[in-house]
């Protein structure tokens, strides 16, 4: 028969009875239900032989002068650290990057090019083509008058 509680209430349930750390009514609840689901009272088992096994175990004694060759081999490869843009784009991409930036200051520093002046039109060029449109009308009303005269 498969347990009704699911993964993670099996979990939370587990670990909290095994440890003693659930409180007393979920307990008590939990406990009855360990006498109607074998897959409970497996794991159980199986966590309260884990948790025995851990409380005999001792950790092994580290080497004589382990901390002495741990913090030389921190040191060494500090010294030995690659910066992080060589890390994260090798010398590849040092050139067209270097190109890239030399563009970009060389675009934000140059001066702007002066716009061209607009030359002005001197005042005599002005009346000339005055004139040159006012004899046109002139000329315009001359050629004009015969023909309305023949009507
Ligand atoms: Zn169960």
């Amino acid at each position: 028969m498969n347990c009704v509680l699911n993964q993670e209430e099996q979990e939370e349930l587990l670990l909290g009875y095994t440890c003693a750390h659930l409180d007393a009514d979920t307990a008590r609840t939990y406990e009855r239900h360990l006498k109607s689901c074998p897959q409970c009272q497996k794991l159980v088992e199986l966590q309260l032989m884990l948790n025995s096994t851990f409380e005999d175990w001792t950790a092994p004694d580290p080497s004589p002068n382990f901390d002495a060759k741990l913090f030389a081999q921190i040191r060494a490869e500090q010294v030995n650290a690659t910066p992080w843009w060589q890390a994260l784009f090798g010398w590849k991409l040092l050139v067209p990057a270097a190109l890239a930036a030399t563009l970009l200051i060389v675009f934000l520093v140059r001066k702007p090019e002066p716009t061209a002046v607009v030359e002005a039109i001197p005042t005599e060029q002005i009346e000339k083509v005055e004139q040159a449109l006012e004899d046109f009308e002139a000329l315009h009303a001359i050629s004009e008058a015969p023909a309305k005269e023949a009507l």
